[in-house]
């Protein structure tokens, strides 16, 4: 599962584009640069998306069998 970026938090800022699995890239719309997630599947939930954000705008999303203990 991927990621999930609030744009509502989000200050356009291009870090979580560093995603060392290529799942998130910057785009512009509208004259303002905004996150999105060009390869979704290919989220390893790292979390260093959602810890390097300066915003807290990213929320990171696990698998249910990521979950079982
Ligand atoms: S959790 Fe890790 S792999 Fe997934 S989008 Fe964030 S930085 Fe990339
Ligand atoms: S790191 Fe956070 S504030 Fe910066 S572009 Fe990504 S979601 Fe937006």
């Amino acid at each position: 599962m991927p990621p999930v970026i609030d744009l509502e938090k989000c200050i356009g800022c291009g870090i979580c584009e560093e995603c060392m699995a290529d799942v998130i890239y910057m785009k512009e719309v509208d004259g303002k640069k905004i996150p999105y997630l060009k390869y979704p599947d290919e989220c390893w939930h790292c979390g260093a998306c959602r810890q390097d954000c300066p915003v807290e705008a990213i929320t990171i999303r696990f698998p249910p069998e990521m979950l079982i203990i």
